[in-house]
């Protein structure tokens, strides 16, 4: 089983549970028997262009996230390797930004959660997506990997939250993602986030990972690897039944073809 987790948020970004501290993540993933974690909060804006409340830190939060990861990789530094990151969206005229914080941290993972169009931000489970926003979604992603901003793209079949079939422009996205990440070599991220609320519910379905998208990514020669998207205790506490119920739902044939990443990926 996965023994590391880049994909880690905290209560500043305002939808993560909060009464858990920075500290309670790390000992909950220790617990666990995690031994490297990236902390990958959701980046703040130097320019609000998402006007959403309770999505992110605010960018005057950025140096205290800093500190207190910093001091807590020290503080268990025998115990959990502990890095520094974010969870980033790319847009275009955000390139010097967003490699400033690729500088000042170890891991930017690329969660692409909506495009521009006309000056206006659609975002998925919000916008309906039409067929030339949906490449646009594509194209980000590979514009993103070629400047060298992601470590990892995060739940790549994020795109399926609005879409009710896997049809031709869907097949379409996933394998412009799919020839992008080999090309680069950035392994994609099967996000545990609904695996983990089916295990603890049994209800609802499972919006992502797809398994159309997964089917069409063993096909390549690409990294891939497990990301508890952990906004909540139970997400961690979890985490081994959500890998099976997400295996489960991908079926043995697909996961036996993927290319999991079993070390460090740097
Ligand atoms: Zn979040
Ligand atoms: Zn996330």
């Amino acid at each position: 089983m996965q023994d590391y987790n880049y994909h880690t948020h905290t209560y500043r970004c305002g939808h993560a549970q909060d009464d858990f501290t920075d500290e309670d993540y790390v000992l909950e993933f220790i617990k666990q028997g995690f031994k490297r974690i990236c902390f990958t909060d959701h980046m703040p804006e130097k320019n609000k262009i998402d006007k959403r409340t309770n999505m992110r830190m605010d960018y005057s939060q950025k140096e205290e996230y800093y500190q207190s990861i910093k001091s807590l990789q020290d503080k268990y530094k025998d115990k959990i390797k502990i890095e520094l990151g974010f969870e980033a969206e790319y847009l275009p005229g955000d390139e010097e930004y967003l490699l400033e914080l690729k500088k000042e941290t170890n891991k930017i993972i690329l969660g692409q959660h909506f495009v521009l169009n006309k000056g206006k931000l659609r975002i998925f489970r919000q916008a309906d997506f039409t067929d030339k926003e949906l490449l646009k979604y594509a194209e980000y992603i590979e514009t993103a990997m070629k400047i060298g901003i992601p470590d990892i793209i995060a739940h790549p079949d994020i795109y399926m939250l609005n879409r009710n079939t896997f049809g031709k422009i869907e097949t379409k996205v996933a394998n412009l993602i799919c020839k992008a990440a080999e090309k680069y070599q950035i392994p994609l991220e099967i996000n545990l986030t609904y695996p983990c609320l089916y295990y603890l519910h049994k209800r609802g379905s499972i919006v992502y990972p797809c398994k159309e998208f997964w089917q069409i990514a063993s096909n390549y020669n690409i990294k891939v690897l497990y990301g508890v998207d952990a906004h909540f205790k139970e997400q961690i506490e979890y985490y081994k039944e959500s890998v099976e119920t997400a295996n489960e739902h991908l079926g043995e044939e697909i996961i036996q073809k993927l290319h999991f990443v079993n070390d460090k990926l740097n």
